[in-house]
C-alpha cells in the first residue's frame, strides 16, 4: 500500500487546484461552483521518485447549514484513512470557523499535518500567509496551486512526513 495523503479544508480553497499541480496533471475537477468535487477521490502521485496516494476531499453544498461541522465530519473520515494530512486554506480569506473547526479534529488524529497557504498569488501574499500561524499548527507554506508557486517546495515537505 502507498503512503496516503489526504488534502482537506474548506469549500473552494483550492484543493483540487492542488491536487492537479501535485498531480502534474488535470484530473481532480476544478470550479468556481465551490463544492463540487464528490466527497473522496484517489490519485496516484509520483515526487523524486517516490509513490504516493492523493485523496482530494469535497463535496458540500457551501451554503448548507452547519456546513462548518460537515466539513469537519468529512476531513475525520479522511483523515483517518491517511498517513498525513494536507490542510488547504485561502490565504486571501484568512481563517474562518470552518478552519478552526478542522484544526480540531487534525489535533485529535495525531497524525502530521502541513498546513498550506494557498493563494499566495505574488509575494504580496506573504504576509496574509504568516497569519495563519494563529491557526496553532506551525508554519503555513505559501503556495500558488493555480500558478505553481511554492508547488516544488511543498512537495519536498510533503515527503518528509509521509
Ligand atoms: P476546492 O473546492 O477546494 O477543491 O477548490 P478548487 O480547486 O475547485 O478551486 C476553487 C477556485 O479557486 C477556482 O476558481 C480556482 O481556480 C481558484 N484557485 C485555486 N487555487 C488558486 C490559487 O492558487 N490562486 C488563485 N488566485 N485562485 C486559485
Ligand atoms: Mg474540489
Amino acid at each position: 500500500r502507498l503512503p496516503v495523503l489526504a488534502v482537506v479544508g474548506r469549500p473552494n480553497v483550492g484543493k483540487s487546484t492542488l491536487v492537479n499541480r501535485i498531480l502534474g496533471r488535470r484530473e481532480a475537477v476544478v470550479q468556481d461552483v465551490p463544492g463540487v468535487t464528490r466527497d473522496r477521490v484517489s490519485y496516484e502521485a509520483e515526487w523524486n521518485g517516490r509513490e504516493f496516494t492523493v485523496v482530494d476531499t469535497g463535496g458540500w453544498d457551501p451554503d448548507a447549514k452547519g456546513l462548518a461541522e460537515r466539513i469537519a465530519a468529512q476531513a475525520e473520515v479522511a483523515v483517518a484513512a491517511a498517513d498525513a494530512v494536507l490542510f488547504v486554506v485561502d490565504a486571501t480569506v484568512g481563517i474562518t470557523d470552518a478552519d478552526e473547526e478542522v484544526v480540531k479534529v487534525l489535533r485529535r488524529s495525531g497524525n502530521p499535518v502541513v498546513l498550506v497557504a494557498n493563494k499566495v498569488d505574488d509575494e504580496r501574499g506573504e504576509l496574509e500567509a504568516a497569519s495563519l500561524w494563529n491557526l496553532g499548527l506551525g508554519e503555513p507554506f505559501p503556495v500558488s496551486a493555480l500558478h505553481g508557486r511554492g508547488a516544488g517546495d511543498l512537495l519536498d515537505i510533503i515527503l518528509d512526513v509521509l
